[in-house]
C-alpha cells in the first residue's frame, strides 16, 4: 500500500506547537489568537508583562498571571530579509522584524503580504492571524498601506 506523501505528518519538522488544552499550558494564547487577539500574560503580583507569554513570572516567579490583549498595530524597529536557509514551511523571502507595540514588549515576528522593497524601519504594521496545518494558528504582521 502506497502512502500519500502529502498526508504524512513529519512531527520532527513541525515548527508550530500543539495548541489544545491537553497539549499546551498556554493554549489560551492560541484561543485568543483564533479570535483575532494577540495576547500575553501579565503578572498579578509585580505587573511584569513578558513576551512570549509565560505560566510563571520571569521577574518574581509568581504563578498568578492573567491574560492581557496587546495592540494589533505597531511599528517596525528593524527588519531582515532571508532568502535561503529557513524552514520550507515559511515563505521565501522570509522577512523577520522587531515590532514595537505601544505599551508592550517588542516582539520578533514574521512580516507577510509585504515585498522586501516595501519595508522600511519605522513602518506601521498590523497583526495577521495565519492558519497552520492541523487546525492551528500563528501570528505575523503585514505593512499597513494607506
Ligand atoms: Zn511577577
Amino acid at each position: 500500500m502506497t502512502e500519500n506523501a502529502s498526508e504524512v505528518y513529519y512531527s520532527t519538522l513541525d515548527l508550530f506547537p500543539q495548541q489544545t488544552v491537553e497539549h499546551n499550558k498556554l493554549y489560551k494564547f492560541f484561543d485568543n489568537l483564533r479570535g483575532g487577539m494577540l495576547t500575553t500574560s501579565q503578572c498579578e503580583e509585580c505587573g511584569t508583562v513578558p513576551w512570549p507569554p509565560r505560566t510563571v513570572c520571569p521577574s518574581c516567579f509568581s504563578d498568578k498571571l492573567r491574560w492581557i490583549e496587546l495592540p494589533s498595530r505597531g511599528k517596525v524597529d528593524v527588519f531582515t530579509v532571508q532568502w535561503a536557509g529557513h524552514p520550507p514551511v515559511l515563505d521565501t523571502p522570509l522577512i523577520l522584524a522587531m515590532v514595537s507595540l505601544p505599551g508592550a514588549p517588542a516582539i520578533v515576528a514574521r512580516i507577510v503580504d509585504t515585498a522586501p522593497d516595501e519595508m522600511e524601519d519605522g513602518c506601521e504594521v498590523e497583526l495577521v492571524v495565519l492558519p497552520v496545518e492541523r487546525d492551528r494558528v500563528t501570528y505575523a504582521f503585514r505593512k499597513v498601506t494607506q
